[in-house]
């Protein structure tokens, strides 16, 4: 009776096998997973992981850019206990609402800037984006312009994985499986000053990456251009952070063509930037904001969008049924731990935290690790930092890709007790907000012995 046997009679090999004959995972090799072996995640606390060998694991990225207030908060487990308790579902379908749904509404309508006075809720930040298509393609219709349809991402974007959030993001190992993107969605290039600019300063790159969406406006027609759609700093891409002139030209023009501006904040919300929202950070006035992990730091899934006035107005007033939603838009329990959430991060003062105090440090350790002989480039914003790895410092000539430089770093990471991503040759973090000044200088130690071992493994190579 398999069925009946827990955590601790299994062993490692055993979780392993299980896992190989039976679960497909998110974004993976199914073959060569099974093959290797799953490294099972058994336990956690603080910003801390334990997997089934015991080994302890410092978490600088918040699980999946989600656990902000770390692990083991007794409050958001209470929370969620409580209101299982209380009413474990309600929908708000029929024409109902649970208090946890509203006050959460409120709360949100509250944390975000003054444009935001609704919000409608989803289950995931994909779902989250599916929403902003639909609703962005209905406000242009009820304003009698059907034709402006076309949404403008950008390249090496990420928005999510369904049909809609796969086609928004500029990832082309996703547009190449399953015939994406889906029609009318439209890519320019990214503000990734070193790879794209490196000719001109950041500042002047920032105004001609911005330009690139005015030629791309133009190009498909002022009025066929519904939206343009952006995370204030990329994070699946490799924790782009654009120059400073970037996102106030991205406003203007959008404001010159009556383009809507939506701000994918899954990743920026809720303090990761040492700001509430990303786009405070970046100085710009988005129209929707699409938020998810961090609204209840991962405990528990929920999403949704914020919703400006100048479509919630439209919307209301002349809208009429909107034919849209999901089972859980709303879910008690998920509101119910999204709220213990905001409140442990306001009564924890962890914006303010991460501005003032844990983002300089983080910085300051960053700017350090720029001598190291590997890296190329090396940049924060508040919790989220990248450092990119380069086979010639003066030059910032690249590694060739099939050494896979980021992976064999990687590896060091998991090794020494580190989780640290790699997309290709940037290595990205983005720790729990609750973290520590010693907390951070442990990472910090972690990050240049790792750095150190995949330096002696390249010049090993040659
Ligand atoms: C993770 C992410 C999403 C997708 O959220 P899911 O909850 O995984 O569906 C969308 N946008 C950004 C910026 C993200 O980082």
């Amino acid at each position: 009776m398999k069925h009946e046997r827990t955590t601790a009679q299994r062993s490692t090999a055993e979780w392993q096998a299980a896992d190989a004959a039976h679960f497909m995972h998110p974004f993976t090799d199914f073959g060569a997973l099974a093959k290797k072996g799953s490294r099972i995640i058994e336990k956690a606390e603080g910003i801390h992981l334990w997997d089934t060998e015991g080994h302890r694991i410092l978490d600088a990225m918040s699980g999946l850019w989600c656990v902000n207030v770390g692990y083991g908060q007794r409050t958001l487990i209470d929370a969620a206990t409580k209101q299982l308790e209380q009413l474990p579902f309600y929908n708000a379908f029929f024409q109902t609402a649970t208090p946890p749904a509203i006050e959460l509404a409120e709360l949100l309508a509250e944390l975000t800037p003054p444009q935001f006075k609704h919000v409608f809720f989803s289950g995931s930040g994909s779902e989250g984006n599916d929403t902003i298509v639909r609703m962005v393609r209905r406000y242009w219709d009820l304003l009698g312009q059907p034709e402006r349809r076309v949404i403008i991402s950008r390249n090496n974007a990420y928005h999510g994985s369904t049909m809609a959030g796969a086609s928004l993001g500029g990832m082309s190992g996703m547009h190449a499986q399953g015939g994406l993107p889906i029609p009318d969605i439209t890519h320019i290039e990214q503000p990734y000053w070193y790879e794209l600019g490196r000719s001109m300063s950041r500042d002047e790159f920032g105004i001609v990456a911005a330009g690139w969406l005015e030629k791309k406006i133009l190009e498909v027609g002022a009025e066929r251009v519904a939206a343009f759609i952006g995370e204030p700093i990329q994070g699946a891409g490799g924790v782009i952070i654009p120059p400073e002139t970037y996102w106030p030209e991205v406003q203007r023009i959008c404001d010159k063509y009556g383009v809507l501006l939506v701000s994918d904040e899954v990743i920026c919300g809720f303090g990761r930037t040492g700001n509430w929202w990303g786009c405070e950070t970046m100085g710009t006035r988005p129209d929707l904001m699409t938020f998810a992990k961090g609204v209840t730091s991962g405990y528990i899934p929920l999403g949704g969008v914020m919703v400006g006035e100048r479509i919630a107005k439209v919307l209301i007033e002349r809208g009429g049924e909107f034919n849209h939603g999901y089972t859980y838009s709303g879910h008690p329990v998920a509101c119910a731990v999204a709220l213990a959430n905001i409140r442990l991060i306001q009564r924890e003062r962890l914006v303010e935290k991460v501005r003032n105090d844990l983002g300089p440090h983080l910085a300051r350790g960053f700017e350090a690790l720029k001598e190291h002989p590997l890296i190329g480039d090396a940049e924060t914003c508040g919790l989220m930092g990248a450092l990119l790895l380069v086979k010639d410092k003066a030059s910032g000539a690249p590694f060739a890709p099939e050494l896979e430089v980021g992976m064999i770093c990687r590896g060091h990471c998991f090794a020494n007790g580190l989780i640290m991503r790699a997309v290709g040759d940037r290595m990205i973090i983005a720790p729990p907000l609750v973290i520590t000044g010693e907390q951070i200088d442990e990472m910090l130690g972690l990050i240049r012995r790792c750095l150190d071992l995949t330096w002696a493994d390249v010049r090993a190579q040659g």
